[in-house]
């Protein structure tokens, strides 16, 4: 597909349980970039029992997102290594609109463009159907409708400001896995 040969920095961009994590891993394994998922590196660092992990662990057991000065290190310090130097694919960054600024000035500094903002988009209870039988430890009911909540509240006014800069691509995510997936290269090719 088009995005394999060349250097491609895409941002998922969809609700708690859209499935935006399993696509980017998929689309990551194909193009050989990184998928960079700050909800997987910060459960490593709860797992490891870091210094950040400490510092997160209680915010994300609440449903409530991880300040953005203290994601915009995570961040930082992660895009500045060097697998991340010909493209990656970063799941769960940005989600505010603080986050979208700091990710412009990362990029800007380093001469770097966003190509694509993947959109994955799925109804709301179906997103409560699939965070519960998934049966994490911060899936309980309440947690996953607190992350919705903050989704709506914080994330998702970035759908319209990545429309307006062109770079939305919207997805169906209410298929399977396969179908949302080929979707997306779609998306992407139709896009170059
Ligand atoms: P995720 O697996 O992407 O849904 O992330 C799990 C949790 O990690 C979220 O509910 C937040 O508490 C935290 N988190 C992950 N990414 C971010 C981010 N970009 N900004 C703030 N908090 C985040």
């Amino acid at each position: 597909m088009g995005v394999v040969a060349e250097v491609v920095r895409i941002v998922f961009l969809g609700p708690p349980g859209s499935g935006k994590g399993t696509q980017a891993a998929l689309l990551a394994d194909e193009c050989g970039m990184p998928a960079i998922s700050t909800g997987d590196m910060l459960r490593g660092a709860v797992t490891e029992g870091s210094d950040l992990g400490s510092r997160v662990e209680g915010v994300m057991a609440s449903g409530d997102l991880v300040s953005d000065d203290l994601m915009a290190e995570v961040v930082g310090d992660r895009l500045a290594q060097a697998d991340a130097d010909n493209g990656f694919l970063l799941d769960g960054y940005p989600r505010t609109a603080s986050q979208a600024e700091t990710l412009a000035g990362i990029l800007e500094a380093g001469s770097q463009t966003l190509d694509h903002v993947v959109f994955i988009d799925v109804p709301e209870e179906t997103l409560v159907a699939r965070a519960l039988s998934r049966n994490r430890a911060d899936d309980k009911e309440e947690v996953v409708r607190e992350r919705l909540r903050v989704y709506r509240e914080k994330t998702q006014p970035l759908v319209e400001y990545y429309r307006g800069l062109g770079l939305l691509r919207e997805i169906d995510g209410d298929r399977r896995i396969g179908e949302v997936e080929t979707s997306i290269r779609l998306a992407l090719e139709g896009s170059d």
